[in-house]
């Protein structure tokens, strides 16, 4: 289906460019908490005022938010600095309680879009009401899921919808918490091209220190907007403690981050880039040219073993290429991660075409 969406305050990406700017605390704890840390971002750019009563924790015993009394607290809160507030939904009761509260904007968290069950649930209890909705990516990197939650929202007639980006469970390091796997996002505005798309590095990086390089990752591949965690006392805080930052960092974070523009209407910009770009058109056929070239030779060495009844797969051969790629990819400072992984693929490639 194709997903109707209305960019509409407060999630409508600005004319200047500027990004929409989400903060708050991870979790409401307090009145004075939310109060003190609200007052404390008015005093920089921040569109709209974040913060979870109902906390989805991985393990039992932890924090779970101090549910739906803080929504009070949240939107007072708001309403002392003049920004709508925003909040997580997981189940068709916190959806009513939400609304009865009139929180400007709900939010469904990555484990519970990861669940078709619950994001229906919650749809059915947003059936008309006139409340704007985000929703995270699922933990697991499936674009059709994370798609179909739009369009589950959108037969229940909800337009003002936004997409927040806060990577995937997939394993691997960088120290991140979640993995952001930039093509996701990336696949989802090439396909919902409307969508509001905001970055949430907080729960990519799981950690103050690399917030800033992901967050001007996310500028860099043109996002529409950032979510980051703030919390008056980061260390006490009762919920990822280590990944908050002071209201006065994320001011400071904010002003030293560079918005990026497409900048397609600058002439001698798209001069000089197409110049560039045919070089890279150049080399990419010949990339392709040499792949193809390669898979030809692949097949005959298939055929050959074939005759042998030498298996396809040949572990001492795999580790040789790795090794010897790896080591060439070090003297064109191209990473072993980079190498590794576009060897793997055509490794896979190659197998496939000796099983013909
Ligand atoms: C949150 O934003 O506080 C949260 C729980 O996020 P996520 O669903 O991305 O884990
Ligand atoms: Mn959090």
């Amino acid at each position: 289906m194709v997903l109707s969406i209305q960019r509409e305050a407060p999630l409508k990406p600005k004319k200047d460019g500027s990004p929409i700017l989400i903060a708050g605390p991870c979790g409401v704890e307090s009145k004075a908490q939310v109060m003190e840390t609200a007052m404390a971002l008015g005093k920089y750019p921040v569109d709209i005022l974040r913060g979870g009563v109902w906390k989805p924790r991985t393990r039992p015993d932890a924090f779970e938010g101090v549910g739906g009394k803080g929504l009070a607290w949240l939107k007072r809160a708001g309403e002392a600095v003049g920004l709508p507030v925003a909040t997580e939904v997981a189940t068709p009761n916190h959806v009513e309680m939400c609304l009865s509260h009139e929180i400007d904007v709900l939010w469904i968290g990555a484990r519970t879009a990861a669940n078709p069950f619950s994001v229906q649930a919650i749809a059915d209890a947003l059936q008309g009401a006139d409340v704007a909705v985000m929703v995270k990516n699922p933990v697991s990197p499936d674009i059709g899921l994370w798609i179909g939650a739009f369009e589950r929202l959108n037969k229940a007639g909800i337009k003002k919808l936004a997409a927040i980006h806060r990577g995937f469970s997939v394993g691997g390091g960088g120290g991140l918490r979640n993995q952001p796997v930039w093509r996701i996002p990336i696949e989802l505005k090439r396909r919902v091209p409307k969508i509001p798309l905001v970055c949430d590095p907080s729960h990519i990086c799981g950690s103050r220190k690399l917030i800033k390089r992901v967050a001007q990752e996310a500028y860099d591949l043109m996002f529409d907007g950032l979510m980051i965690e703030s919390h008056i006392n980061p260390d006490v805080a009762l919920s990822d403690s280590a990944q908050q930052l002071s209201p006065d960092a994320y001011g400071k974070l904010i002003a030293s981050l560079e918005p990026k523009r497409e900048l397609v209407d600058d002439a001698d910009f798209q001069k000089e880039l197409s110049v560039l770009r045919e070089k890279i058109d150049h080399i990419d056929d010949k990339l392709v040219h040499l792949l193809g070239e390669r898979m030809r030779i692949v097949e005959e060495i298939g055929e050959r073993k074939k005759r042998s009844k030498a298996s396809v797969f040949q572990p001492s051969r795999w580790e040789e290429i790795l090794e010897n790629r790896v080591e060439h990819g070090k003297t064109e400072s191209l990473s072993a991660d980079f190498i590794t992984k576009v060897y793997q693929l055509v490794h896979e490639e190659a197998v496939r075409h000796q099983e013909k």
